[in-house]
């Protein structure tokens, strides 16, 4: 049997009132017979959406994305947004929940088009509601 595994793009924030994504994220959208590698930096994938805002987090996923690729063979991505403080930096400016919603979106196609032959699902974790929303 083919071994499914993949790679998981998420805010490594661990506050349990409004992030934690890792443990629900293996908990609902990880079957137990797959295997993903964490690519856990704070503010996840937004980067990927932003990669002149965040031009040293952007780097580091995509070493990251490239490594994984090539040495664990992994085969799908999973991104998974939240109501993320990473924002903060970018003030003076406020990010509502529908642009955040919208880099998780931006993101995912980014890798689409990078990784065309890698197949890329997109959640976001709204908080105190259990299960994820589809993004794209
Ligand atoms: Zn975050």
């Amino acid at each position: 049997m083919k071994e499914i595994h993949g790679i998981c793009i998420y805010c490594g924030d661990p506050r349990k009132a409004t992030a934690n994504l890792w443990k629900y994220i293996k908990a609902e959208l990880i079957p137990e017979a797959e295997r993903y590698t964490p690519i856990g930096q704070l503010g996840g994938a937004i980067p990927l959406a932003r990669p002149a805002d965040f031009p040293i987090k952007f780097a580091a996923i995509m070493e990251d994305i490239k490594f994984a690729l090539e040495e664990f063979a992994e085969s799908k991505f999973i991104l998974v947004g939240h109501d993320c403080g990473i924002y903060k930096r970018l003030a003076p400016k406020n990010f509502t929940l529908e642009e955040k919603k919208r880099d998780i979106a931006l993101a995912a196609a980014f890798l689409r088009e990078y990784y065309p032959n890698v197949p890329v699902s997109a959640w976001f974790k709204n908080v105190g509601v259990a299960e994820f929303e589809k993004i794209s």
